[in-house]
């Protein structure tokens, strides 16, 4: 048995016959749309439990459909038992979060799309996904067996540390024994290695790695992650006491001068220093040293313990959190304008507003760094009525001069939750004149759904004063496609992350393709946010989506640089 479907001007085959689906869901809607359009189905069951998990690890199905909208739960653990484990296994969600498809769907449909097309194109879809996915995992696997042992210096690469590690790790939490990692980084070893000679460069590496394992301790764990990077995970009171200094005495062993080819030779090095804590994991521990390691760099000391610069930063925290009130009141706050462009026919037809926080003291601030602390530090309805305020006008201003662009503002969950909220937006309108129609809120789907009733009146007031509203980075929450549909929402943006990658993931390409299919079905204009390069806007015209947002037409900027962008438009020529 075979069915085949037309995509992109190319037949493709499916062989039903091999296809061993499980279907899960409440009722029977899929079963019997599954049997009236003739695809075999293996299993069906109504509930996830164990036999079935194990079915599935035993490798009875290698297609699995369950209907998304029945139980959240239900899916989320169906995808954490398959996604990333091969052989690769297809699960399609029928109504559910676009957000399963992060955590590994293959794909989403609307049950109201649901037609025998449709859900053939995802079985095909899905077929080669899992083709193309089971050939990776065993690239990786070759690759990883490949990188294993470095050759040169015999030591384990960065896969087998770093599992080394974590079994270490796990022990060491058990045993209650500390532990510490310890990354040394060879200062300018690249142009070491053009002055002198890769076979130079060979040497010194070879020779470091033999120091490094003479002085190791017994139970220490050592490896090479990178070109010239070495990993010591230290196990024991003494080595990994940070205050015993046994970091330090490594260095000074390990900088001790070469003797090769009868030529003295000195390397400086650079030191990060992690220390497990009880919720540490290789990765969370691995990634402190390499922060301590960056931070050690960066400002050309030799050694950096992590925890210090984590306290720093954390003070530091603290005190923008403090300064904000009084910088919001000072007008310390700008905003820089990204233009939205219509793909079709090029056209500006809008800019997302940005703030940026000019800091008397830290100079530019951007806004992931104080955005969540005016959240946390009630701060946020204040920063948001100067946003809205300050972008009213400036669209009022362009509007004045003959340019016609909406201005979108981004609305923080909690903002979205505040019953005064309407009627801030309405006095900033009254203020300037600005049509309503031309602002556009921007929330995220998180916003929505974390208090759908009280945010769901307030979603629906904004609607009636006549501003547009626009789903946030989408594709990354786990709203049920069948609940937005309910909401007045005029547009959804994609996620930059999907969009980013377009050209070189296969799979992001999916993503994006299903989730225009999607906002179509619900008659939704889409924004792509994050396109940075041509390649990318031509995939995206020629998936029909409407608007581009990003780095390839212009980043965020002030507003007379924007003016200036918008009278030259340089970036068009690269398409023409
Ligand atoms: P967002 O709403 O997703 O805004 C888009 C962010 O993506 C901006 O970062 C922008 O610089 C960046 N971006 C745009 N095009 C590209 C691209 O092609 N490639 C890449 N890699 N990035 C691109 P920005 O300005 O740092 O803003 C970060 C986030 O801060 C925003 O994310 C938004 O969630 C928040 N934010 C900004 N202004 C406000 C505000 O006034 N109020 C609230 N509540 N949040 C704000
Ligand atoms: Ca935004
Ligand atoms: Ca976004």
């Amino acid at each position: 048995m075979t069915a085949s479907a037309v995509q992109d001007g190319r037949v493709l085959r499916l062989n039903y016959s091999k296809l061993r689906l499980l279907i899960l869901e409440e009722g029977s809607h899929i079963l019997d749309f599954c049997r009236a359009i003739n695809i075999p189905v293996t299993g069906h069951e109504t509930t996830y439990d164990e036999s079935i998990a194990k079915d599935i690890s035993a490798g009875v199905y290698n297609c699995i459909i369950v209907d998304g909208a029945d139980d959240n739960d239900i899916c989320m653990n169906i995808l954490a038992s398959v996604a990333g484990k091969p052989p690769f296994l297809p699960v399609i969600v029928i109504d559910g979060s676009l957000g399963f498809l992060r955590r590994g769907a293959s794909e989403c449909i609307l049950r109201s799309d649901l037609t025998a097309e449709r859900l053939e194109t995802a079985l095909f879809n899905a077929d080669r996904l899992c083709k193309l996915n089971n050939r990776t995992t065993i690239l990786e696997m070759e690759l990883s067996a490949f990188i294993e042992e470095d050759p040169l210096t015999a030591l384990p690469g960065r896969s087998k540390f770093r599992m080394r590690m974590a079994k270490a790790i796990e022990k060491a939490h058990a045993a209650k024994i500390p532990a510490s990692l310890i990354i040394l980084d060879i200062n300018s070893f690249r142009e070491l290695n053009e002055i002198r000679g890769h076979e130079f460069g060979d040497e010194i590496l070879k020779r470091v790695a033999k120091r490094l394992i003479n002085i190791a301790p017994d139970n220490s764990i050592i490896g090479r992650l990178g070109d010239d990077e070495f990993a010591l995970l230290a196990l024991d009171q003494e080595t990994a006491d940070p205050v015993g200094g046994y970091a330090s005495r490594l260095l000074l062993e390990i900088r001790r001068p070469y003797l090769i080819d009868g030529q003295k030779t000195d390397i400086s090095l650079s030191v990060g220093l992690g220390i497990l804590d009880d919720h540490d994991t290789a990765d969370s521990l691995l990634y402190k040293a390499l922060a301590a390691l960056y931070s050690a760099k960066r400002d050309k000391t030799s050694i950096v313990l992590y925890t210090h610069e984590d306290d720093h930063a954390r003070r530091r925290q603290l005190r923008l959190a403090q300064d904000l009130p009084e910088a919001i009141k000072h007008n310390q706050l700008l905003l820089n304008y990204q233009p939205i462009v219509r793909i079709h026919d090029q056209q500006v037809i809008g800019v997302e507003a940005l703030v940026r926080w000019q800091h008397t003291k830290h100079g530019l601030l951007f806004p992931d760094t104080f955005i969540p602390l005016a959240e946390g530090s009630g701060s946020i309805e204040a920063l948001t009525e100067w946003v809205l305020a300050a972008a009213v006008r400036q669209g009022a201003d362009w509007l004045e001069h003959g340019s016609r662009l909406s201005v979108s503002v981004n609305i923080s969950a909690l903002i979205l939750h505040n019953p005064a909220f309407p009627d801030m937006v309405e006095r900033q309108l009254d203020k300037t004149g600005f049509p309503a129609e031309l602002l556009k809120l921007e929330i995220t789907e998180s916003a929505i759904i974390s208090d759908v009733n009280r945010a769901r009146e307030i979603v629906f007031k904004l609607h009636d004063i006549g501003v547009r509203l626009s789903i946030d980075d989408f594709g990354t929450g786990y709203t049920s496609l069948a609940y937005l549909r309910k909401l007045p929402v005029d547009e959804i943006k994609i996620d930059k992350s999907f969009v980013l990658n377009m050209p070189r993931v296969a799979d992001d390409e999916v993503i994006v393709r299903t989730l225009l299919d999607l906002a179509r079905n619900l008659g939704l204009s889409v924004v792509a946010e994050g396109v940075e390069d041509a390649q990318t806007w031509r995939m995206l015209e020629a998936l029909g989506c409407d608007v581009a947002q990003g780095y390839f037409m212009s980043r965020p900027i002030d507003l007379k640089t924007f003016n200036d962008w918008l009278t030259v438009q340089s970036w068009k020529q690269e398409l023409n």
